[in-house]
């Protein structure tokens, strides 16, 4: 897994799919922008010309510190270094709140929109309807620029996820999807296996050509937006974001065969999750104690209960009056209706009809949704988490 050189020299079984770099970095422009021209001395691609779709993660309106986006820093230094390579540079994200002028907010208050001068388009304005040949779902809609450009790089952040325990470069792609139809897709893979799955093929239907990962601050806890930073201090790079992922897991001292969709992927062919399939040009020092989200059980008791018993274990979201402004958002980004909110009451979530997706939670600005429930209230009383 580790310490091979990247020169073609050694290992010669190992595609150059399967290779990640891990670099120091930091959010200083100098130091980020010799970062991104190391990823292009490794992994090169023909720019020129060509137009190139830089997808960082904008899930909402955070400012960078806050860990929740991608940092401005790395977006503007990849802007930079494709702009001098002759390429006509887009930057966009459907961020998870819907509604006009909602991706420019969130992109401004992120620093992305900064980041990206002109080179900002709004991805959630030219939908097309995209077939999936999947088990779950049978289309998306689809942001058209996904599908015309010539190149994609995946620009995400390290985080945490209530419902994928985990989101780094696969996941990012969930934001190909444009607007409320990420809602449909919520009701439509109802289970987190079911939605892994649905997360495998919207991937499948444009795997990026490059990803850069974002992993100077983390978050670690409750994400993806309710957890807290972690300073992680790396930055990875790969053109398989699903090897690409498992190397950022076991940074974060996880095994990535725990993180449902990186299992589905590797049983498609899509990339390796096996660290001794992955060639990495330093040893991986896991980050101490990296606090994954209190859906995630540990050990091998979590091992069954996640995989086996997940929807019926789940935690149930509970909002919490004293920090709740009441704007409703939580209520109106709920997928099947199960949260609610009576006139001058708090919302609700009707236990038998949530599917677990934690968009609620996910989407609370004011991080007043708390998950709770039997089996993880017996995990965080003893202070495994
Ligand atoms: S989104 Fe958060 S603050 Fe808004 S109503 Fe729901 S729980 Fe309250
Ligand atoms: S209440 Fe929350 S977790 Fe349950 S289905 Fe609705 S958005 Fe998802």
């Amino acid at each position: 897994m580790v310490g091979l050189p990247m020169d073609g020299t050694k290992g010669a079984r190992v595609k150059t799919q399967d290779r990640v770099l891990i670099m120091d970095a930091a959010y200083e422009a100098e130091v980020m922008a010799d970062v991104v021209d190391r990823v292009f001395d490794t992994f090169p691609l023909d720019l020129a010309g060509k137009n190139v779709l830089v997808k960082p993660n904008i899930l909402s309106g955070y400012a960078p510190e806050k860990a929740v986006t991608t940092h401005p820093v790395l977006v503007s230094a990849v802007v930079e270094k494709l702009r001098g390579a002759g390429a006509r540079v887009m930057v966009g994200d459907n961020p998870g709140l819907h509604g006009y002028g909602r991706s420019e907010k969130a992109a401004r208050i992120a620093g992305i929109l900064q980041a990206a001068g002109d080179s900002f388009i709004n991805l959630g304005g030219r939908p097309v309807r995209h077939t999936v040949s999947s088990r779950v779902i049978d289309h998306v809609m689809i942001a058209s620029e996904v599908l015309s450009a010539d190149l994609v790089i995946n620009l995400p952040k390290l985080k945490t996820h209530g419902l994928t325990y985990f989101t780094g470069a696969v996941k990012n792609t969930f934001g190909y999807v444009v607007g409320g139809d990420k809602m449909r897709v919520h009701a439509d893979a109802p289970t987190p296996v079911k939605f892994a799955e649905a997360l495998v093929d919207i991937f499948s239907i444009r795997p990026p050509d490059l990803t850069i990962m974002d992993a100077v601050l983390a978050m670690e806890g409750n994400g993806p937006s309710s957890g807290a930073p972690r300073f992680v201090g790396k930055v990875l790079a790969g053109t398989n974001a699903v090897s690409l992922d498992a190397a950022a897991v076991t940074l974060v001292g996880k095994k990535p065969a725990r993180i449902p969709h990186l299992r589905i992927a590797a049983q498609k062919g899509l990339g390796p999750i096996d660290m001794a399939d992955i060639e990495i040009n330093t040893p991986i020092v896991p980050v101490a104690g990296f606090k994954m989200p209190v859906t995630f059980l540990p050990g091998i008791m979590g091992v069954v209960l996640n995989r086996i018993l997940s929807r019926r274990m789940n935690c149930t979201p509970e909002v919490v009056e004293a920090v709740c402004k009441q704007c409703g958002i939580c209520v109106s980004h709920c997928p099947v209706n199960a949260m609610t909110m009576a006139e001058g009451e708090f919302p609700r979530a009707d236990a038998a009809a949530c599917i677990h997706c934690y968009c609620c939670q996910e989407m609370c600005p004011e991080h007043a949704i708390e998950l709770t429930g039997r089996v993880m209230s017996f995990f965080r009383r003893r202070n495994i988490h």
